[in-house]
């Protein structure tokens, strides 16, 4: 019976050509203020030098090299103070034998080529002693010797975070081109969720909807819309057909099992889409193809499943289309603190918390895919093989890193 299941890895690529075909969105031009997370589709080439004028990198004073070229410990050399430039003053001009005070960042004046740290003198405010030499260049941080006009100073492709925003607000950049991100639909079915904050006996609350809304904006896409329907095949249907313009990916949860009134399975079993089941645990009955045109990832109903099968096949897909490094989490290799048991024939992905320090990882709940408050307070997924059935105690374990 194992036999017939399909192995995790064939869905991951089919789930991942199905999202990466022709599906590519025009980049679109965003504020660069408000970027962060998003990835550049089209590289940035400085319109400006950086710094854009020569500026002190020390507080002290801007000389004359010259002038102080025979300064030492033991032979000091005194200039007449003749100007103060703090930060964001304009630049003067220095006349040769004087000295201007000047601060970190302040521009060097005309006449100057070199800042004397404050340190190698007496600080003086009318007269300064210097008591040491200083090299034409020293300590001035000169136009454009961070980045010169033209510099192609970030990449297509990438990822803008904090020193990117840092550089673009620096350089005056308002506006960058990024990649577009996937825009999908989330779509909880099944007619025991409702709509009311206190279900009556029988009805539950939505939980999928809330968890993979956030888990699609975490894998760099846009939840455009969270929508839910009951067990209900044309009505089911006619909610699709109303909601797909502008939607890359339709991600459904629930009704692909076995029972009857399974809605998404009756309702896409026949319009080509793919329902499968995969050798994993939780979440083997999948489904994947396209409706209308559009990508439509099938999840299974029971909030773990879902969740598991999400970080399994959906979110490497989204993060792959999206642009984003690190498509899958990071893998790290943790001794088990107790031992455990796998089915035979799938592969299992059990909840757990890591102790990175310790290099242990403890099994978190249940095997079973009900247990949503386990989930929530796991940390990391432990992958055991398919053929593997039982590990012991003090073993090691691949585990995926769920804050990674
Ligand atoms: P299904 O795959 O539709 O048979 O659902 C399997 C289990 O998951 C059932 O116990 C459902 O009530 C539950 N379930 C399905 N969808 C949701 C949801 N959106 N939130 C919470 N539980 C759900
Ligand atoms: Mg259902």
């Amino acid at each position: 019976m194992t036999a017939a299941l399909l192995p995790v890895a064939d869905h991951q690529a089919r789930v991942l050509s199905l999202l990466a075909d022709g599906s590519a969105r025009a980049p679109e031009s965003v504020p660069a203020a408000g970027a962060a997370g998003r990835v550049l589709a089209a590289a940035v080439a400085s319109p400006e030098p950086l710094p854009a004028f020569d500026n002190s990198a020390m507080d002290g004073y801007a000389v004359r090299a010259a002038d102080v070229a025979g300064a030492g410990a033991d032979s000091p050399v005194r200039l007449t103070v003749a100007g103060e430039i703090p930060a964001g003053a304009a630049a003067g001009t220095l006349a040769p034998g004087t000295a201007h005070r000047i601060m970190t960042g302040a521009p060097v004046p005309a006449g100057a080529d070199a800042i004397v740290e404050v340190e190698q003198t007496d600080g003086g405010t009318d007269v300064v002693t210097v008591r040491a030499a200083r090299e034409a260049g020293s300590f001035v941080r000169a136009r454009g010797g961070d980045v010169a006009v033209g510099d192609p100073v970030l990449a297509a492709g990438t990822l803008v975070g904090p020193a990117q925003l840092g550089l673009l607000a620096a350089l005056g950049v308002p506006e960058i081109e990024v990649r577009a991100r996937p825009r999908v639909l989330v779509v909880s079915t099944g007619s025991e969720l409702a709509a009311d904050p206190r279900p009556e006996l029988g009805q539950i609350r939505d939980a999928n909807g809330a968890m993979l809304a956030a888990a699609v904006e975490d894998a760099g896409a846009v939840a455009v819309r969270r929508l839910w329907v009951a067990d209900d095949v044309p009505a089911f249907l006619a909610l699709l057909d109303a909601e797909l313009d502008g939607i890359d990916l339709v991600l459904t949860s629930g009704g692909v099992s076995a029972g009857a009134y399974e809605v998404v399975k009756d309702g896409l079993g026949p319009r080509g889409i793919e329902f499968v089941k995969v050798a994993m645990q939780p979440g083997m009955p999948q489904g994947a193809g396209r409706y209308d045109g559009v990508p439509v990832v099938c999840l299974p109903g029971n909030p773990v499943s879902s969740l598991v099968s999400f970080e399994v096949f959906v979110r490497p897909a989204l993060r792959a289309v999206a642009g984003l490094p690190r498509t899958t989490r990071p893998v790290v290799h943790a001794a088990l603190t107790e031992a455990i048991e796998s089915v035979p024939g799938k592969r299992q992905l059990r909840r757990g918390r890591l102790d990175r320090a310790a290099g242990t990882v403890r099994p978190w709940g249940p095997p079973g895919s009900g247990f949503l408050g386990w989930l929530a307070g796991a940390d990391c997924l432990l992958d055991i093989p398919a053929d593997v059935t039982a590990v012991g105690a003090g073993e090691p374990v691949a585990v995926w890193d769920l804050t990674g």
